[in-house]
């Protein structure tokens, strides 16, 4: 990445593998914490809905499961990471997902004095992932999560948050590409966990409970990293 000004005060980074929870717990803890939540999936999926240059790149290897280019990701983050909301700090939510992006965001931040608080591996069985990402949906108003068996709105088919009556499911929440994106995390976004490890920032939580559960656990972990 080239040196470009960032006044980022922290910077987290939820690691782990699809269906992890990452997204719903980013979003608790931008709450919390009043941090931005930083989602290369949501960059990614606005691109292509756009029909942006690396929207269209994008596209089909997302539609398969696999892993966007290095260059293409890491230009989405980092023009993304300059804007001014970011000065709050940041919660990357999947990314880096590969040992040149991680070195790309160390590059970034060791060029603006600033480093990574804490990189939190949010560990989950891969029989629950696959059950988690089936049953996941959106709300097309408001985007709140839901999910099928962990999650249903209080009365059915009408958002909790926004009283929107229509739902969207992700185009790569099916079973094939589920596979893929399990094999690319296993292959190319795990190595992180060590390679945050080497750097002394790496934290790890148990994320096969229940979602308010795990949100306390972290909630206790950014605190700490963040003093
Ligand atoms: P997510 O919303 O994080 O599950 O990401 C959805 C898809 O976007 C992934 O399966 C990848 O195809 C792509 N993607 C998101 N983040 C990255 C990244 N950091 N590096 C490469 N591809 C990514």
């Amino acid at each position: 990445m080239d040196a470009t000004t960032l006044t980022t005060p922290a910077v987290l980074i939820l690691l782990g593998p699809p269906g992890a929870g990452k997204g719903t717990q980013a979003r608790m803890l931008e709450d919390t914490f009043g941090l931005v939540q930083l989602s290369t999936g949501d960059l990614l999926r606005d691109a292509v809905a756009a029909r942006t240059e690396a929207g269209k790149a994008a596209k089909a290897v997302m539609e398969a499961g696999d892993l966007v280019s290095d260059e293409i990701v890491i230009d989405i983050l980092r023009d993304r990471m300059v804007q001014p909301d970011c000065a709050k700090g940041v919660i990357l939510d999947g990314f880096p997902r590969t040992t040149v992006q991680a070195e790309a965001l160390d590059g970034l931040l060791a060029s603006n004095d600033q480093k990574i608080n804490a990189a939190i591996s949010l560990e989950v069985e891969d029989a629950e992932m696959v059950v988690r990402i089936s049953g996941r949906y959106t709300c097309a108003g408001c985007g709140e999560g839901y999910h099928d068996k962990y999650k249903r709105p209080a009365k059915d088919g009408t958002c909790d948050k926004c009283g929107h009556t229509e739902f969207m499911r992700r185009a790569d929440d099916n079973a094939e590409t589920v596979a893929s994106r399990l094999t690319a995390y296993h292959a190319q976004t795990a190595p992180l966990i060590s390679y945050y490890e080497g750097q002394g920032v790496l934290k790890r939580t148990d994320a096969m409970g229940r979602i308010e559960g795990i949100a306390r656990d972290l909630e206790v972990i950014v605190r700490d990293a963040m003093i």
